[in-house]
Order: structure tokens, then sequence, then C-alpha cells
């Protein structure tokens, strides 16, 4: 199975561009935003731990977490965010090579791990291509905020937060370019990397 890194930073597209992978006959997508949200499910252990570190009352009456009261006591500073990362961070990256390997044995073509901190968690060497979204970051501000609804102050801020665009770009195998319209990110995906997945397909002992 290929496994490729899918980053890119908030806004970039990385989202479609998972879609459109998706679609791709044996891809299995793996998404970091929805593990993070699985592994505080009530009765998941990182909840609970979160509830020692951050305070019992990020638990709602019915057992779910309040995740604007824990995002206001972890990115108040640093050192709140760093213990929340040490909680989710090993969690997260070891469900997700849990469902890779689940993806290989099931007989997938490739894996697809869609995760905006593939560099910050030191996960990229672990996968065959790393694929790069990349936008200029005025535009992705408007993005976010026409599509998404956060404003420009919200999303700089959550940007400040992630690897510069440079690094990330040299850490390509393959960069995407996403400034254009979605039909050129539709064609780069096909022209690019639907030929990578189609080359494993062909590959004796798949
Ligand atoms: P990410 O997952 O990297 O945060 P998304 O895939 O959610 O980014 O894209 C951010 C927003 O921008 C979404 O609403 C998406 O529909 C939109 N978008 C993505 N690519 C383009 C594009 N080429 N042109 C216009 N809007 C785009």
């Amino acid at each position: 199975m290929l496994r490729i890194g899918l980053t890119g930073g908030i806004g970039s597209g990385k989202s479609t561009v998972a879609a459109a992978l998706a679609d791709l006959d044996g891809v299995t997508v793996i998404d970091a935003d929805a593990i993070a949200r699985d592994i505080v499910e009530p009765g998941q252990p990182a909840l609970e731990e979160l509830a020692r570190e951050f305070g019992s009352d990020i638990l709602q009456a019915d057992g779910t977490l309040d995740r604007k009261l824990l995002a206001e006591r972890a990115f108040s500073d640093d050192t709140a965010t760093e213990r929340l990362n040490a909680i989710m961070h090993p969690r997260i990256i070891r469900e997700a090579s849990q469902r890779l390997d689940t993806a290989e044995r099931n007989g997938a073509v490739a894996g697809v791990y869609d995760m905006p901190l593939l560099f910050e968690t030191g996960q990229a060497d672990k996968f065959d291509t790393v694929i790069v979204v990349d936008v200029d970051s005025e535009e992705r501000v408007r993005r976010l905020k026409e599509h998404r609804g956060i404003d420009a102050a919200d999303a700089r801020r959550r940007m400040a937060a992630q690897i510069g665009d440079e690094e990330r770009r040299s850490g390509a195998d393959i960069i995407i370019d996403n400034n254009g319209p979605l039909t050129a990110l539709e064609l780069q995906v096909k022209s690019i990397v639907a030929p990578l997945i189609e080359a494993e397909r062909r590959r004796p002992g798949h």
C-alpha cells in the first residue's frame, strides 16, 4: 500500500484534495481531525485525562466535551497548549497508524493521511510520499472567511501556530498549487497523484 501524507496550512484545501482522492478506487483516507474528535468521545481515556488536566467542568452534563471551554484554557498560553498536545498527539498518531494498517490489511492500494500538523508532529518520514497543498496565506484567510466564517484575526492566529509555508514546502515530495480555481486543483490531483496510485495498483504483489 502506498502511504501518502497529505498536509498544508489551514484553509489550503487539504480536505478538498482528500475528498477527491477518496473518490479514487482503492484509496482510504484517514482524517486526523476526525480522529481528534473520536478520541475525546465520552468514555475515551483521552477525555478523562483532559478533564484531570484542564478541570472537570470541561465535561458537560451529558458527558461530552465542552470544546469551547477546553480551547479557552488550552490555548491561553504555550505551556497549556503543550499539555493539550501531550495528551492528544501521541494518541492521534497511534490511532492513525492503526487505521492505516487496517486499510492495508483490507487491501487498500493507497492510504492517505490528511494531517494539518504532519511536519510539526514529526511524522513526515513515515510516508512514501508527502503532498503539500500550497496557497498564498492571504488567499487562505479570504477563503476561510468566505467559506467557513472564520474571521481574519482568528485565521491568522491559527496560521501562526503552524510551521511557515516555506518550511512546509521544503519538506514536500509533491506540491499542489491551489491558488487557482477548483478545476485546476482537480486537474493536479488527476495528473500528479492519481498516476502514483495507478502505479502502486500495478505493482507486483498488490
Ligand atoms: P483545509 O482542509 O486545508 O483547511 P479546505 O479543503 O477545507 O481546507 O478548504 C478551505 C475552504 O476553501 C473550503 O471551503 C473549500 O471549499 C475552499 N476551497 C478549496 N480550494 C479552493 C479553490 N481552489 N478555490 C476556491 N475555494 C477553494
